[in-house]
């Protein structure tokens, strides 16, 4: 399904949005990929929704990707005997090994390891940073805190400690039950949560055994410290501004989110801006005008992606969500400061010939009337060099795997093709050629630039250029059969 805007609208599922209706109308409104969250709903329920995507995308012959987002380790309280209590400002209150339920004065925390790392003056936050502690002093089985900011403490609430790396697992028992389950489903994308360190993604990888690529959620102060060396061993990367912004100070937030997205587009790995983008849509069917405005923030800083949470998931208005998104994008692309936003933060890391090859494409793109760049490409990596370029034509990802043109679905700009596997170069121009007629990317004698690598089939060898005019004479001068 051609879609007429580059950023690509990632929706998260949940109540309200389970049945094949909704996820269809999702989709034809402008999702490109849906977001499973696996902190929620019972394997049977995820495997549902994954069987109606697959069901979609079958009848609209259109890639869709889904992302299996895992919950990670995410820290808990206990619970109380009155369910909840009201800590005040100055009080103390401790967090032990206790199982005992919980009072005014204390509560369970059932992570020793936490103790273990915690130290005098690192900060605990509750219920999404609303509670703040700080701690007076600890040992292995108890932090005792001051009460810096009250309010009420309930059952099983969320505990942050934005000021301590955590020697916590990258993935719970559950994520590892998770993880194994989303790959056999056959996920393309799994999200790995509240990740610290390069390192956090060394086991995931080696359970998906390349069956799912690997997103890291930004969402902690050390995986911002160590953002270059954490994009360096992903795929992609959500900036989770929702964790993100309890364990910083909210107004740190925008300034991470531009140097990510910036990072990202120079890694050539696809960027997601996250949560809260259109939070009010959760119960009106009109956002507000300063949400309108953080989508359209995100689209000018040249993210691949941004994304839906509870408003497609849990709210009254999931459809308006994403049509509303649609036409942010629909709207801002087309502004010519938008070209001009893009144009200037292009940056030329260019050290292959593949990156020279693509670059060429956009260039002859820029100066003569080309309708859209078809780039042959196995892993995807040609189809990422290509939209890192941010051309102002359509690309178009020919490939012959299902589960690159899936993947590539979070990636600006680029629409997938599948094309049965090729041999010769000459073949390759017909299949692009008719492929851009029959998208209705170009009409007859439009030109267009096809890229591939020649021998076909070997991952990097991107290296020849052509520009073809879309006609039946061409066709037929070069069609093999
Ligand atoms: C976030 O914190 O912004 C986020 C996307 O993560 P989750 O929805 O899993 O809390």
């Amino acid at each position: 399904m051609r879609r007429h805007r580059n950023v690509k609208i990632v929706a998260t599922l949940g109540p309200a949005s389970n049945d094949y209706q909704t996820i269809k109308a999702l989709h034809e409104a402008g999702a490109d990929v849906f977001r499973l969250n696996m902190s929620h709903g019972t394997h049977e329920d995820i495997a549902e929704r994954h069987k109606i995507i697959r069901m979609i995308e079958k009848e609209l012959n259109s890639p869709i990707a889904i992302l299996a987002d895992l919950q990670g380790p995410k820290l808990r309280v206990g619970v109380f005997a009155n369910g909840e209590e009201e800590l005040v400002e100055g009080a103390t209150f401790r967090l032990d090994l206790t199982d005992a339920p919980g009072d005014v004065t204390r509560v369970n925390l059932p992570h020793p390891e936490i103790f273990a790392a915690l130290r005098p003056d690192a900060h605990l936050l509750v219920n999404d940073g609303k509670i703040r502690l700080r701690v007076t002093s600890c040992s292995r089985d108890h932090a005792d805190c001051v009460v810096i900011t009250g309010g009420t403490i309930s059952n099983r609430k969320g505990v942050n400690v934005p000021d301590v790396v955590l020697p916590l697992a990258a993935l719970s028992d559950k994520d590892r039950k998770d993880l194994e389950f989303a790959c056999e489903l056959g996920v393309d994308w799994l999200a790995l949560s509240f990740v610290q360190r390069p390192e956090d993604l060394m086991e995931a990888r080696e359970l998906a055994r390349g069956r799912a690529a690997i997103l890291s959620k930004i969402e902690k102060p050390s995986a911002v410290e160590r953002f270059n060396d954490i994009l360096n061993v992903s795929d992609g990367i959500m900036v989770a501004r929702g964790d993100l912004g309890v364990e910083l100070p909210v107004q740190n937030v925008p300034p991470i989110q531009k140097r990510l997205v910036r990072r990202c587009r120079a890694a050539a790995k696809p960027v997601i801006v996250a949560t809260q983008m259109l939070e009010s849509m959760i119960e009106s069917p009109m956002p507000t005008r300063a949400e309108v405005s953080d989508v359209a923030t995100a689209i000018y800083e040249g993210a691949d992606a941004i994304m839906l949470s509870a408003e497609s998931a849990a709210g009254n208005y999931p459809i308006e969500a994403v049509t509303t998104m649609n036409n942010v994008a629909v709207e801002v692309e087309s502004d010519p400061t938008y070209r001009e936003v893009i144009e200037a933060s292009r940056t030329a890391e260019r050290q292959s010939v593949a990156d020279g090859i693509v670059a060429a494409a956009r260039e002859i793109a820029e100066t003569t009337d080309i309708k859209a760049i078809c780039c042959y490409t196995q892993s995807g990596t040609t189809a990422l060099l290509t939209a890192r370029e941010r051309p102002r034509v359509p690309i178009i990802a020919m490939t012959s795997l299902m589960s690159t043109a899936r993947r590539l679905a979070l990636t600006w700009g680029t629409n997938c093709v599948m094309s049965g596997e090729k041999i010769r170069f000459k073949e390759a121009v017909v299949s692009a050629v008719r492929a851009a007629l029959a998208e209705g990317y170009a009409t007859q004698n439009d030109q267009i630039v096809i890229t591939a690598g020649v021998p076909f089939n070997i991952p990097g060898t991107t290296n020849i250029l052509r520009v073809a005019p879309c006609n039946e004479r061409m066709i037929y001068s070069m069609d093999p059969e």
